[in-house]
């Protein structure tokens, strides 16, 4: 039985435990990047407008005990701010304090506890945590998908002490756009994959490699297929304990008859450095490394994307974070996202911060706000935050 979606549960007079996936970026202590925290509003105003009260709870960061500069309180602000009401922040996740002032909660009050990991026990998936994380609510619901492909007491074990559970609108969305790409996926079907390591992406590839016409590979992942086709890469960042195992890879798309893109050519420079010495080259000098795909790899990539009717894209195709080597994730992702009739999921952390901003980042069918979640879910593993919530 799938997940039962929020809106087909009675709600009126319930507390309601949300899992959030606030897990925002900071720099000192001010929110960098809200998207996920606005992407969980309408589950949030779903809840209070039904006559219930939220109690919403999320991680931030990876701390092993109370860390203050890991507290939830920026997020409690962003909250009160985009919510037009007051949102406290519990002094934690469990305890006799936050539980008076979850039972002081009236129908269309939310409250947000404090950081899920200040407890080892959340990761640990403890189930007297579960069990203290569930006292005095309802209704479980799970809009954190970020977090669904852990096994922790607030996506898992929790489930075991509250009966009635759902999944929240951004969890369905998510869901929804991941089930559309693998599902009787519209062809042909191209997966672009980039970013540091391909051991990261190994179980992707292998499963996306069963589901499309063709594989485009960019970012410093490439480096490791290349030197497997025996083409020199200078200084690049390579795995060499993969170099082998890219090479199996790319016998397995041959012999699927899977075309499998590699870049043409490259912009390379000494270093990752703001400023450095940037040079465009088929052949990459033994001294220099690759750090973002040339002009002519752009067009042999965007010339097949062009033929897709579904497109699945995770990891950036340089070192986007300069502006330097930015240029072959920032025109691959116009090109994707200005394409018609296409299905196009975006996921991955990099990848969504690489487009944001930009006027035509709207244009993808979904960006996904999970990166480990989704590449989990395109491997073709269960989620158990997901299952979980299964009937
Ligand atoms: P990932 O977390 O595996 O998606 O990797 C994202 C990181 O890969 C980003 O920080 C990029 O700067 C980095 N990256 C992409 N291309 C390259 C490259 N050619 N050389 C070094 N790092 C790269």
């Amino acid at each position: 039985m799938p997940a039962v979606a929020l809106n087909s549960l009675k709600l009126e007079g319930k507390k309601v435990l949300v899992r959030c996936d606030f897990n925002v970026p900071l720099d000192a202590g001010r929110i960098t990047d809200p998207t996920r925290i606005d992407a969980s509003l309408d589950t949030i105003r779903y809840i209070l407008a039904h006559s219930a009260s939220a109690v919403l709870c999320s991680h931030l960061g990876r701390p092993k005990e109370r860390t203050p500069s890991l507290s939830l309180k920026p997020v409690a602000e962003h909250l009160t701010a985009a919510l037009g009401k007051k949102i406290a922040l519990a002094p934690d996740c469990i305890g006799d304090i936050t539980g008076r002032m979850i039972s002081d909660l009236h129908p269309g009050d939310a409250i947000l506890l404090e950081n899920l990991r200040f407890h080892a026990e959340e990761e640990a998936n403890d189930r007297d945590f579960s069990h203290e994380l569930a006292r005095g609510k309802n209704v479980y619901v799970n809009d954190a998908f970020g977090t669904a492909h852990r096994a922790h007491a607030s996506t898992v074990g929790v489930t075991r002490f509250i009966a009635e559970r759902a999944a929240g609108f951004l969890m369905l969305r998510e869901l929804e756009a991941l089930r559309a790409v693998t599902e009787n996926p519209a062809h042909p079907y191209v997966a672009i994959l980039g970013g540091a390591k391909v051991s990261d992406k190994i179980g992707v590839i292998r499963n996306l490699m069963t589901k499309v016409d063709a594989v485009i590979v960019g970012g410093a992942m490439a480096y490791t297929f290349l030197k497997a086709r025996g083409v020199p890469v200078g200084k690049s960042r390579v795995e060499e304990d993969k170099v082998d195992l890219a090479r199996e890879l790319l016998a397995e798309a041959a012999k699927r008859n899977v075309a499998f893109l590699l870049p043409i050519d490259h912009v390379v420079a000494s270093a990752p450095e703001a400023g450095a010495t940037v040079e465009t080259v088929r052949q990459i000098p033994p001294d220099k490394m690759g750090l973002d795909i040339g002009p002519e790899a752009v067009a042999e990539f965007i010339a097949r994307l062009g033929g897709a009717k579904t497109i699945v894209w995770n990891g950036p195709l340089g070192f986007f974070e300069l502006p330097e080597f930015a240029a072959g994730t920032l025109e691959v992702g116009e090109a994707i996202a200005n394409l018609h009739g296409v299905t196009s999921l975006l996921g991955g952390g990099d990848t969504a911060a690489a487009v944001a901003g930009h006027p035509w980042a709207g244009n993808f069918t979904h960006i996904s706000t999970g990166g480990g979640a989704t590449l989990e879910y395109l491997e073709g593993l269960e989620l158990p935050g997901v299952k979980a919530l299964e009937a």
